[in-house]
């Protein structure tokens, strides 16, 4: 037994993560896959790394040193549930088996309860960056046992991205499923970032006729203050790409209909089921819905006319571009508080101890929404560990109100020229709805009550009334109905 971690699954995630590991000091890495092949390719194109290849599983258990640790990177569901299988066999009491794959976390909290059992521990960990994050430090987001992350944490710590400060971007997030639950949050907020850039770069191109170069530039631009951030600066450089065959923008060649993998949805279904809204991550997983619908698409561009946005213009382009990059600002901001309310909300429903400020600590480096304003969610939640939404925080609250301005004209011109901004004016109806004082939810509670009996309580007394409205439609006091 001669290493201290081991990785099972060589494809390109674990490989990665297997080389971070080797790379760093004191690390003595196992290796094992499936299919040989993919190990033997591992080990001889890094010699440098000097792995120990297991043949089998109980050859990879032995050269482990105790307590055991092995990173499981395979694929997501069953491929994780085999490989969990073979190991625990192979294990002992107080090993770690770590899942790193990207897991339902209701598939980890499973996993974990069936494993307790054996006295192994169970840690589903999020793992976010990609392959380059795999490789040179990812944004590392662990669940399971506080005994475990005492073996685990420095191991994970060592390969974690760094923040600016120096501070590895891992934190033990909660137990059981709390790391792939917040993951699952992180790849929402993803989406919403993603589409609220697409939707700027959409009325922008369409309202000032700047080719995607141009706009480029102006991304550039807007990454030297406060949106600053990873994708805004890979966003310039798709938009800067010039195709090799046709000579055009790669943007005008890619096809427009965005793929998933899944992960956004699960945001918005667990969303749906804890009662929250995050009405800006679901819009953008709409979004990219929408847009492979392809055989809708083709036929309601002939059916459904609108606004001819070809024409539209702002009158003062660059006012406009200004515009936009407020609107943008405090939609971001608007997602991030939608997605730290579904956090809150699973901490809550499956009694993890989450610390709130820490999470955003951990997504300033390594992973996809790596951003300038994450210190400010970290530095609102230190003042306030009970900040009943992240949008009333001081400084996202002026924020977002001192962009309303520019938010409301951009969702106008939007509306008026025909062009699709779906992130953009939900966030906005959020905004408004949160601030609003009275709702129209008195007129739907009215309307449960007609068809169905489900009673109302009043804003003068207590109580819960119905009104008999097949009857005299008279008003009595009632028992709440169960329907
Ligand atoms: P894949 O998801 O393509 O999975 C391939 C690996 O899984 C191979 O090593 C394969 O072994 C192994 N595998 C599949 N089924 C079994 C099984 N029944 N028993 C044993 N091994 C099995 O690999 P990736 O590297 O792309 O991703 C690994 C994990 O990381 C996934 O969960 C994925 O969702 C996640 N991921 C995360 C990303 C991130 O940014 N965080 C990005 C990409 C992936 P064999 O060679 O024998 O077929």
């Amino acid at each position: 037994s001669v290493a201290n971690i081991g990785v099972v699954g060589l494809a390109v995630m674990g490989s990665n993560l297997a080389r971070n590991l080797a790379s760093r000091e004191g690390n003595k890495v196992a290796v094992f896959n499936r299919t040989w092949e993919r190990t033997e390719t591992l080990i001889n194109d890094h010699p440098e790394a000097g792995f120990v290849a297991a043949k089998d599983y109980e050859e990879f258990a032995a050269s482990l040193s105790k307590p055991r640790t092995a990173i499981i990177m395979v694929q997501a569901g069953r491929g994780t549930d085999a490989v969990i299988e073979e190991l625990t066999k192979v294990f002992e009491p107080g090993d770690i088996i770590v899942d790193g794959g990207n897991a339902n976390f209701h598939d980890t909290i499973r996993r974990e309860q069936s494993i307790r059992e054996t006295g192994i521990h169970f840690v589903g960990t999020g793992i976010s960056g990609g392959e380059e994050g795999a490789l040179n430090g990812p944004s590392i987001m662990p669940g399971g046992s506080v005994e475990s992350y005492k073996t685990l944490g420095p191991i994970l710590e060592s390969i974690a991205a760094r923040a600016d400060d120096g501070e590895p971007c891992v934190t033990h997030v909660g137990t059981d499923g709390a790391g792939h639950f917040v993951k699952m949050v992180h790849n929402g907020i993803e989406y919403a970032d993603m589409q609220l850039i697409a939707e700027a770069y959409d009325l922008i191109r369409r309202g000032t006729g700047k080719t995607p170069a141009e706009i480029a530039d102006v991304f550039d631009e807007w990454n030297k203050g406060d949106l600053e951030s990873y994708l805004i600066e890979i966003t310039a450089q798709v938009l800067r790409q010039t195709d090799a065959s046709t000579g055009q923008p790669l943007v005008d060649v890619i096809l427009d209909a965005a793929g998933a993998k899944g992960t956004g949805a699960w945001t918005v279904q667990n969303a749906l089921d804890l009662g929250i809204p995050v009405s800006g991550i679901a819009e953008a997983v709409f979004a990219r819905s929408l847009s492979s619908k392809a055989e809708q698409r083709a036929a309601a561009v002939e059916a459904l006319p609108g606004p001819d946005s070809e024409n539209w213009k702002p009158s003062d382009p660059d006012a406009f571009i200004e515009d936009v990059r407020q609107a943008l600002y405090a939609s971001k901001i608007i997602a991030y508080s939608q997605g730290f309310d579904e956090i809150i909300a699973g901490a809550e429903q499956y009694d993890w101890d989450i610390k709130k400020g820490d999470i955003a600590k951990i997504w300033r480096a390594g992973c996809i929404i790596r951003a300038r304003f994450l210190g400010r969610i970290t530095e609102a939640y230190q003042n306030d560990a009970d900040l009943v939404a992240l949008v009333l925080a001081p400084y996202f609250r002026d924020a977002v109100t001192g962009a309303q301005g520019a938010w409301r004209r951009v969702v106008v011109s939007a509306a008026e020229a025909g062009i699709p901004s779906p992130a953009f004016s939900s966030s906005l109806a959020y905004y408004d709805g949160l601030r609003a004082k009275r709702l129209p939810a008195a007129l739907v509670q009215g309307q449960r009550d007609f068809f169905g009996a489900h009673t109302y309580k009043r804003v003068d007394k207590d109580g819960i009334f119905h009104t008999l409205w097949s009857g005299d439609r008279s008003e009595i006091e009632t028992e709440p109905s169960w329907h």
